[in-house]
């Protein structure tokens, strides 16, 4: 059976860092909307170009845009076991999208990382990634950790990390994503998980939603 699953939350609730975890202990892909579109601007491809202004001010790129991305990405065979989507769907649009997609293949797996408001916005401002590979860090304030520690290439603020769009981005996801937790949550499928711990502490918590949740969709398949 293939792991289907898809991680939501706030920016900086720490979807990237929980979702790259669960992929690699599974051996199934992270699909990174926010990874390809970051991807396509720096190598100033058509779609970056489409993206980059949008991305810099902290909006949403347009559903028809992200919804080919992910609709091209979920064809390709290395899915076959399963994908964690980190940043995907973003609106009411992207979520009924997903399902279509889906349509024929095992059930999604959705987990909700909540983080309060104020967590986020430290965190945001802290966090820093690779110049080269894009992995991400936290940074302590008040103390330099230079390099990435993947590649050690050069640390830097995301462009959309300034306190103004971060501003922008949180109120674009109350705006527009938080309301899609409504569309999962009355599936079996579903689980939130208190993101405002210890990255340890939280994937554990998200290696037990999963487990139960795995156990969940066999029981849908089985009423199938
Ligand atoms: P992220 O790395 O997930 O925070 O995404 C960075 C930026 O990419 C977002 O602020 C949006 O501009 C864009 N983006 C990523 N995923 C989506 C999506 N599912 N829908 C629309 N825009 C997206």
């Amino acid at each position: 059976m293939a792991l289907n699953v898809a991680v939501l939350g706030a920016p900086g609730a720490g979807k990237g860092t929980q979702a790259v975890r669960l992929a690699r202990e599974h051996g199934i892909p992270k699909i990174s909307t926010g990874d390809i579109l970051r991807e396509a601007v720096q190598n100033d491809t058509p779609l970056g170009r489409l993206a980059k202004t949008t991305m810099e001010a902290g909006l949403l790129v347009s559903d028809d845009v992200v919804i080919g991305i992910v609709r091209e990405r979920l064809e390709r065979a290395d899915v076959q076991n399963g994908f964690v989507l980190d940043g995907f769907p973003r609106t009411a649009a992207q979520a009924v999208a997903l399902d279509h997609m889906l349509v024929g293949r095992d059930p999604l797996i959705v987990v909700n990382i909540v983080v309060p408001d104020k967590e986020l916005i430290r965190r945001l401002q802290i966090r820093r990634i690779c110049r080269d590979c894009g992995t991400g860090a936290e940074v302590p304030q008040g103390r330099e950790q230079a390099r990435c520690m993947k590649c050690g290439g050069e640390l830097v603020t995301r462009s959309d990390d300034t306190e103004e769009v971060v501003r922008e981005r949180l109120s674009v996801y109350y705006r527009a994503t938080a309301p899609i937790v409504d569309h999962y949550r009355g599936r079996p499928t579903f689980r939130a998980v208190d993101g405002n711990q210890e990255p340890d502490v939280v994937a554990a918590a998200m290696r037990q939603a999963v487990d139960l949740l795995i156990g969940a969709t066999r029981t849908v398949e089985g009423q199938a």
